[in-house]
């Protein structure tokens, strides 16, 4: 058996299993004891139902020996954020309310990846129904950061970036509504990609807000994210919102880069509350990409510093409405303490959500209740689509976009639960591509002096997928960053 086998990437265990030197129940078998060997530190799983991981694997090896592979990713396992249905399979989004739901069908993406032939490989811990960028919201457990276990994993899906991170699953997927794959990406040290809105499917994905979020890979390496979008992209009939649109190959733009490209550096992400060893970083990022003959371009988005405040009406506006079918009454928790209907919905409410999730309700329901919609849904409304023309804008001279992730190293847990305005600062960066429903991609680029990971965000064009993989992979290639693992 090879050495390390639970660091390889996709490519990598492609080959071995092509060539016969491992077999796909051999790798699940090794990342199993991997997940029970250092998840009781990180607390990346919700759950992990290892009979059916080695039943899956098992007729996976059958495939290959008949001859009969349903196509790359057959046998590779990949976990998924807590808040994908599959069928089956606990669905719990990390929450009080949904601790004993199973669903009865698939989400379209884990559908797609087990056609593929792909294993899903256990349910990852995230915060719950994905509000939250520390995973600390979980009701269940805090995720801690593989590089440093007093911190935090980040969030919404700190779960999947530190499975990764930590070996114990090759590729994972999670859900991006503000910045919940690339945040947490960023914070451990691996790849984590959102796609432009209407990418991916977003059916069986328990919604948050639904015009913000998205379905995305996590991954060890640029070519790996590309692999796992290939096969979860696409139009589906399923989800309206879901574009009708040819997806590209993903992975074989990475065999022949295009460049040198025109990158734009937004100088409002470079202002103040920027961690100065994270903006060295980037800056050095930056100017490595110069140095390869792309043009830089400094960017003004007048309107990014309204992002945060816009995000926090939209997206609760729309979780306030969305979260209103859990009331105890079809799948979700029951209070037993009720005395009528009226109560049954107040106390399964008032039992089954944590704190977070209440404080958006409530802020959700007050920015649309009548005498307030106008002067706070109705304008946020109106600054997102300014936002967006700020992207557009930017994008008639350059290709894509340069910045942080997250404008500093994972926090310790712990250190930001207290106060919600300072964890919502997390997403500064993040957000922005969300209400533009742009596509933007973490890779990571350095470690600051106490060794923690630093993500360059890249930011692109509407459907720009295959330049944003181009440009990271280029970037990764000549760097080591994202080979390098933490010692558990
Ligand atoms: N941290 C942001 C929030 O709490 C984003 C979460 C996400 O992208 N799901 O809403």
């Amino acid at each position: 058996m090879p050495d390390n086998l639970h660091f390889k990437t996709v490519t990598d265990l492609q080959s071995l299993l092509a060539g016969g030197e491992i077999s796909s129940v051999e790798l699940c078998r090794e990342l199993i004891d991997r997940k029970e060997a250092v998840d009781s530190k990180i607390q990346a799983f919700n759950s992990l139902d290892a009979e059916n991981v080695l039943a899956n694997a098992e007729a996976s090896d059958q495939r290959r020996a008949n001859g009969e592979l349903r196509g790359p990713l057959d046998g590779i396992p990949i976990g998924l954020k807590d808040v994908i249905a599959v069928s089956g399979s606990p669905l719990t989004c990390s929450s009080r309310m949904l601790e004993n739901f199973v669903p009865p069908y698939d989400a379209t993406v884990s559908r797609k990846l087990k056609e593929a032939g792909a294993i899903p490989f256990g349910r990852l811990n995230m915060d719950e129904f994905a509000m939250g960028s520390s995973t600390e919201n979980s009701a269940f457990n805090t995720t801690f950061n593989p590089w440093s276990s007093d911190r935090v994993a980040g969030g919404s899906s700190g779960g999947s970036a530190a499975a990764v991170s930590a070996g114990s699953v090759p590729v994972s997927l999670g859900s991006d509504t503000g910045g919940s794959i690339r945040q947490p990406a960023s914070f451990c040290g691996v790849v984590g990609m959102k796609p432009t809105y209407g990418r991916v499917s977003r059916f069986g994905l328990v919604a948050y807000a639904s015009s913000l979020d998205q379905i995305g890979p996590f991954g060890r390496s640029v070519a790996d994210v590309a692999q796992v979008l290939q096969s979860i992209a696409g139009h589906d009939p399923k989800d309206s919102t879901s574009i009708e649109k040819a997806v590209p190959g993903y992975p074989e733009i990475l065999q022949n880069p295009i460049g040198p490209w025109k990158l734009g550096v937004p100088k409002e992400y470079f202002e103040e509350g920027l961690d100065p060893e994270v903006k060295a970083c980037i800056q050095k990022a930056i100017d490595w990409y110069a140095d390869q003959g792309c043009e830089i371009q400094e960017i003004q988005m007048p309107n990014m510093d309204l992002a945060i405040a816009v995000y926090y009406i939209i997206a609760t506006a729309e979780a306030s409405s969305n979260l209103a079918r859990y009331d105890g009454v079809r799948y979700s928790h029951r209070s037993e303490q009720s005395e009528d209907a009226i109560d049954l919905y107040f106390k399964s409410r008032a039992e089954g959500f944590g704190e977070e999730v209440k404080r958006r309700i409530i802020l959700g329901t007050y920015v649309l209740s009548s005498g307030y919609y106008d002067a706070y849904y109705l304008r946020a409304q109106k600054i997102r689509t300014l936002i967006r023309e700020d992207f557009m804008k930017a994008y008639e001279s350059v290709d894509a976009l340069l910045t942080p992730t997250s404008p500093f190293v994972s926090f310790r847990a712990g250190e930001k639960n207290e106060d919600p305005l300072a964890m919502y600062l997390s997403d500064i960066f993040t957000i922005s591509a969300n209400l533009a429903g742009i596509p933007g991609i973490s890779v990571p680029c350095g470690f600051n002096s106490e060794n923690l990971p630093i993500g360059l965000q890249i930011l692109g064009k509407p459907f720009g997928e295959s330049d944003l993989l181009a440009i990271a992979n280029s970037f990764e290639q000549a760097h080591d960053f994202s080979s390098q693992h933490p010692d558990l």
